[in-house]
């Protein structure tokens, strides 16, 4: 088994090398030589949000069965090259949605209720000078949310609980819910006061939030990134952010993680976190034991727990 990515998880390490040969891709130096080394006996990859199986590395991969990854995000797999080559696919679907569309809702009251920065406050001694700013309400904010698959559908119920007006926007309009929907971003970023993102990163979805979106949302709006780094044209919201053209983010994914448009730091307005979504103890766990699941049923040639291909 071929780990891609730096490792996520030591849960995950642990089961891997209980059951396999694990080979560390990333703390490898020379990579090209390991590779033409041991090639032939690379059966299965696992991946995560960072790295996955590029079309590159697949080629380089001649007896590559199964991509296991360490993610529900299939963006850094090549799933054309996978299907051609009829190499199997999974993810981890499911036990990672409460956390990300609890997270969400965390921003949401961070961003609004400036959580952190009075977090700091409290911390500095602020406090006893007593020039404490009032915030905004989140109770009641209109939310619009981009892809409501599982994570989207999470966070709408939980802003439901907020008594928060639900509005949304994906490819299709689904008949089973009854949260409105708009076929085009720019008219669902208008009519909405927080704009979540929660679909899956494709060449269409690439900067879905782009400075038209960012126009429509506005000085008040808040924009919210539980998705990916390139679903948002980076520099466009750094700019609105910082010309006020846009009222806040909360941000869990960027661009070129771990990099951070350093203009950001100054701002109070935002709220950054390192692409946790998923961090907790409880789901890191049940999302390596589904890595590994994925992996025994391929070799023990038994139905996959949760393919994608
Ligand atoms: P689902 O597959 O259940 O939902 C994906 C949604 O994206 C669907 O509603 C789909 O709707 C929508 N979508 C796809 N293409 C488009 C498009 N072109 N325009 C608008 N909407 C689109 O996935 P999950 O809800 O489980 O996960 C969503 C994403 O969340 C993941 O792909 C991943 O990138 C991100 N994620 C981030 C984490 C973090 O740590 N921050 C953790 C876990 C996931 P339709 O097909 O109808 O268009």
């Amino acid at each position: 088994v071929l780990m891609t990515c730096p490792p996520p998880d030591p849960y995950l390490v642990e089961q891997l090398e209980k059951r396999f040969t694990l080979f560390k891709f990333h703390s490898i130096p020379d990579k090209a030589q390991f590779l033409n080394s041991n090639k032939a006996s690379i059966r299965a990859v696992v991946g995560n949000a960072s790295a996955g199986a590029d079309a590159q590395l697949i080629h380089q991969l001649p007896n590559l069965e199964i991509v296991s990854s360490f993610s529900v995000g299939l963006d850094k797999i090549d799933l054309a090259k996978c299907r051609e080559k009829g190499i199997r696919v999974t993810n981890t679907p499911d036990v990672l949605t409460d956390d990300v569309a609890d997270l969400a809702i965390g921003l949401m009251l961070a961003v609004l209720r400036r959580l952190c920065q009075s977090d700091r406050y409290v911390r500095s001694g602020q406090w006893k000078r007593g020039d404490y700013k009032l915030t905004t309400k989140f109770t009641g904010k209109s939310v619009g949310i981009i892809g409501l698959g599982r994570i989207g559908l999470a966070i709408a119920k939980r802003a439901e609980a907020f008594s928060c007006p639900i509005s949304y926007h994906t490819r299709t309009e689904k008949s089973d819910v009854k949260y409105k929907y708009y076929p085009s971003v720019v008219e669902l970023a208008t009519n909405c006061q927080i704009l979540v993102v929660a679909c899956a990163l494709t060449e269409e979805t690439r900067h879905i939030i782009n400075r038209e979106v960012i126009n429509a949302l506005g000085p008040k709006g808040v924009l919210i990134n539980v998705g990916r780094g390139p679903h948002v044209d980076e520099p466009e919201l750094v700019s609105a952010l910082v010309e006020g053209r846009l009222g806040g983010a909360g941000l869990d994914v960027f661009q070129d993680e771990p990099n951070v448009p350093e203009e950001l730091f100054g701002l109070e307005n935002v709220v950054l976190l390192p692409h946790v979504g998923s961090g907790t103890v409880e789901t890191r766990k049940e999302m390596a034991d589904l890595v590994v699941g994925n992996l025994e049923a391929h070799f023990l040639n038994k139905p996959l727990l949760t393919p994608v291909l």
